[in-house]
């Protein structure tokens, strides 16, 4: 005998664009409805969907199912959003000089864009955070017009936004990073969010996005490694000529080198995809003559975008499988149960 439920199996996750599956309830229970509101669910935004008699499938028709711009939803929504499931992913960017052929926003419209155009492909599953504007830049100031945010505010600012997200009720948190130098910041605040919070946070480079199918570089770049790709480069230029080619001052494009790069050294190298054992970061302007680190000159609109859908498809992968993984479990394996809560803010275990 057919089992009504089977056909539950078979409904698309995606009922329309305003409607996203969220289960069952079983009606025979007099608690249904106390159910819905434990889940968060509001009668109104839920519309039943009748399978036999014993069981009704909710859809949700609250813009939350379909809008991926975190500040467009309503508070309401917001735990709409929360009952999806959806994934945030903060942009976390920088105000900093890139060269005399690029705009001091760089690493602002990188992460910004691709984190949309992630959000345009899936938005039953994640939103986009406003970005995080300001970054870590302290060894780039002798350049006009780089904002630096001291390393303390920028690990606490992040956090803040971090946990405050994981209060609301949002578990899965990604930093979508658009500034080399952010990244130490954010794999510790990362880090931290992960101890301090009960929800899992994950850092990401943009550009590490296209390492993911190991045989899109290789098709892709066209500079040296080390040294074409690492600021205001093949890649970044490329980009940007790709998302906003008005603002880039064309006649003004010119490769630059990394001096200590010209050594040759096996210990002392730097490029957006990889390091030296030891290499030694400190001011911007003791390595560069004009703030461009790479091969400017090979950068195109068309490889941008190449970048950018590579980009965009490798992020909407990630996050569709960070969505669903379940979290793993932590374990105590003291044979005496400590005797003071754990310091330094970190979660007990069990909480
Ligand atoms: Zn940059």
């Amino acid at each position: 005998m057919d089992d009504p439920r089977d056909d539950n199996r078979r409904l698309p996750a995606r009922m329309n664009d305003r409607a996203v599956l969220l289960g069952t309830i079983d009606r025979t229970r007099d608690d249904a409805a106390c159910i819905m509101v434990d889940r968060g669910l509001r009668p109104n935004v839920g519309r039943g969907w009748t399978i036999g008699d014993q069981t009704e499938t909710f859809t949700m028709t609250s813009r939350a199912a379909t809008e991926y711009r975190y500040e467009k939803l309503t508070w309401p929504e917001i735990n709409d959003a929360v009952e999806l499931g959806k994934v945030c992913v903060l942009p976390c960017s920088a105000v900093e000089q890139h060269g005399p052929h690029l705009p001091l926003d760089v690493d602002v419209v990188c992460p910004t864009e691709i984190a949309r155009g992630a959000g345009r492909a899936i938005p039953e599953k994640m939103l986009v955070l406003p970005t995080f504007h300001y970054g870590y830049t302290g060894h780039v100031m002798d350049f006009p017009g780089t904002i630096n945010m001291h390393f303390e505010h920028f690990i606490a600012g992040v956090l803040d936004v971090v946990k405050s997200l994981a209060y609301h009720g949002f578990k899965k948190i990604v930093l979508l990073n658009g500034h080399g130098s952010n990244w130490p910041n954010l794999d510790l605040i990362a880090r931290r969010a992960n101890l301090e919070t009960d929800g899992e946070c994950v850092p990401v480079c943009w550009w590490s996005l296209l390492t993911v199918d190991r045989d899109f570089l290789p098709g892709w770049r066209q500079s040296k490694f080390p040294g074409g790709c690492a600021h205001a480069c093949e890649l970044e230029t490329s980009l940007y000529l790709y998302l906003d080619g008005d603002n880039v001052r064309k006649d003004q494009i010119q490769s630059g080198t990394i001096s200590f790069n010209e050594e040759a050294s096996p210990f002392m190298w730097v490029d957006l995809f990889g390091a030296g054992p030891s290499t030694l970061i400190s001011w911007t302007s003791s390595y560069s003559e004009t703030g461009v680190l790479g091969a400017a000159e090979l950068a195109t609109a068309e490889k941008g975008r190449l970048a950018y859908e590579e980009a965009v498809k490798q992020l909407a992968r990630f996050i569709s499988w960070f969505k669903d993984r379940p979290k793993d479990v932590r374990r105590d394996y003291h044979r005496r149960p400590p005797t003071m809560p754990v310091p330094w803010g970190q979660r007990p275990v069990g909480s």
